[in-house]
């Protein structure tokens, strides 16, 4: 099926058109910049932004995929988890679309589809990714971006899909912000602090692991928590400043990262391990992370698991994913979501579509 996707969840407005699981254009605008001087978004200017990118974005995606709007077999859009202002921006448009062209809409979950974006196909896009040939399932999907931190189990990404856990606290890439922005690096923090951690001695520091002592693995297996790791970092900054010494800013990255890549890259392939599931897929801006991917790679390896990394392109916030994901519900024969649901800034992961 041809379907057009639409992603307006945080700051990324993202139309994706997708033939089955042929990627054909996949149109992105950030209103990242704007955010900048605040540290991290604003709802009320991604709102505003949304509704600015989103009917040229259209007309891109169309012009880019070579098809006419008429051709669609169905429009999708990101119903929630995500900024609620945000969202509606998104739904509103989907819904007028699909009235005006008289085409079936799927209201879908985003964080669903971060796992979607890897079942597609496209000229360069395996090459890139480095996993050769189709996603198969059961898989476990590591989801780590600034909005969440999520360990999901998919067994059917139309039907079943498991939270196993999530952050308890900041999101991954919100503590990537967090720090960078205590070290005086721009914002978005986190490809800074790759860049940074380059330089550095990941054992410099031995910053805490969230959620990883014995007492707390019986409750928290899968979840993560990353403001006492950031709290950690304020207080060895603080004092270091206090003694009048200089910040070691690459070692202090070096080691923040690799807690992080750390814990992420542990739990993640304990769920395989645990639950017999031999493959395991990233998503979300922080797999963007060399040290995450690097030790995500070797864990994986020795453990025999297959790891999957879609193109950053697919990784961060896209509307291909969610076309590829309406696309799915469309071949499985789903019906569609009608015109009377509205965003929800909350949806649970186990609810795909509503
Ligand atoms: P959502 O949570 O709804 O998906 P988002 O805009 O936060 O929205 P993304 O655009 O996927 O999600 O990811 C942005 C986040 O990824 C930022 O927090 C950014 O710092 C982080 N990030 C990007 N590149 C890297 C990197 N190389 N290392 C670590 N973090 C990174
Ligand atoms: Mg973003
Ligand atoms: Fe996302």
């Amino acid at each position: 099926p041809l379907v057009l996707g639409i992603e307006t969840s945080c700051d990324e407005t993202g139309i994706g058109i997708v033939r089955g699981r042929t990627l054909l254009a996949n149109t992105i605008a950030s209103s990242m910049d704007e955010h900048a001087r605040f540290g991290g978004v604003v709802p009320e200017v991604a709102a505003r932004a949304h509704l600015e990118a989103l009917t040229p974005a259209i007309g891109r995606a169309v012009a880019d995929a070579g098809i006419r709007l008429d051709d669609l077999d169905a429009i999708a859009v990101t119903c929630g988890p995500g900024l609620a202002g945000a969202l509606m921006v998104g739904v509103a448009a989907a819904k007028s679309l699909a009235v005006a062209l008289g085409k079936p809409l799927y209201a879908v979950n985003h964080l669903v589809g971060h796992v979607g974006a890897d079942l597609l196909q496209g000229e360069g896009l395996r090459e890139v990714a480095g996993t050769a040939g189709e996603l198969e399932l059961p898989t476990v999907a590591l989801l780590v971006s600034g909005g969440h931190t999520s360990l999901l189990l998919v067994r059917d990404l139309v039907s079943d899909v498991e939270l196993l856990g999530e952050t308890i606290d900041d999101a991954a890439g919100e503590a990537f912000d967090k720090v960078a922005r205590l070290l005086g690096l721009p914002y978005p923090g986190g490809p800074h602090i790759d860049r940074v951690a380059a330089d550095g001695d990941p054992a410099a520091i031995r910053f805490p692991r969230g959620l990883t002592l014995p007492k707390d693995l019986a409750r928290h297996r899968y979840d993560f928590s990353f403001s006492g790791l950031k709290t950690s970092v304020a207080r060895w900054v603080e004092k270091a400043e206090a003694a009048g010494e200089p910040v070691p800013v690459p070692d202090v990255a070096a080691s923040f990262r690799e807690a992080v890549a750390d814990v992420l890259t542990a739990k993640a392939v304990a769920a395989c391990r645990d639950l017999g599931v031999p493959r395991l897929l990233l998503g979300g801006g922080v797999a963007a992370n060399a040290r995450v991917r690097e030790l995500a790679g070797e864990r994986a390896a020795a453990a025999g698991i297959e790891l999957r990394v879609p193109p950053l392109s697919l990784c961060t916030d896209n509307g291909a994913m969610i076309a590829s994901l309406g696309a799915q519900l469309v071949a499985a024969g789903s019906a569609p979501s009608g015109l009377g649901f509205g965003a929800d800034s909350t949806l649970p992961v186990t609810q795909i579509q509503l």
